[in-house]
């Protein structure tokens, strides 16, 4: 417990006013600043663009492996399809990939203009089905703190 320095009454720790007389007893958190605001949004972003980079590469080497094996597949018919599997979330997973890395240089360098540009649910919603399932929500939950960066 704590003591009110005005009126010495008892007063909670956690008190912003000692609610006997009404004498303020700690700073309410200052309003932040947009650029600060940005700063924590983007330092959170990063760590989401990071995530969703890691497990896109992950997608990448295992649609490769699934590809090169189903390669033959290629050759015979009826089976070709299969290899379909492989070669289009493999094409698409390196699409999401590079655009993930142009994000993450674009945020690294504080470029909220280009971060924005390559924002998009619609690229979330492709790399959440071709890229892995983590790589596409991690993507998804960036884009809203993206959305609300100020330029
Ligand atoms: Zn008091």
């Amino acid at each position: 417990m704590a003591f009110c320095p005005n009126c010495g009454k008892e007063v909670s720790p956690e008190a912003f006013a000692c609610p006997n007389c009404g004498h303020p007893l700690r700073q309410q958190r200052p309003v932040q600043s947009p650029a600060e605001v940005n700063a924590s949004k983007l330092g959170s972003i990063k760590t989401y663009l990071l995530v969703a980079f890691i497990f896109n590469i992950l997608a990448v080497i295992a649609f490769a492996i699934g590809a090169l094996f189903f390669l033959v597949l290629v050759f015979i018919p009826f089976l070709a399809i299969l290899a379909l599997i492989f070669f289009v979330p493999l094409i698409l997973s390196i699409i999401t990939l590079t655009r993930i890395n142009q994000m993450r240089s674009a945020a690294e360098r504080g470029d909220i203009a280009t971060l924005k540009s390559l924002n998009s649910v619609g690229w979330g919603i492709i790399a959440l089905i071709f890229a892995g399932i983590i790589t596409g929500i991690f993507l998804l939950i960036a884009n809203g703190p993206i959305n609300e960066l100020t330029q």
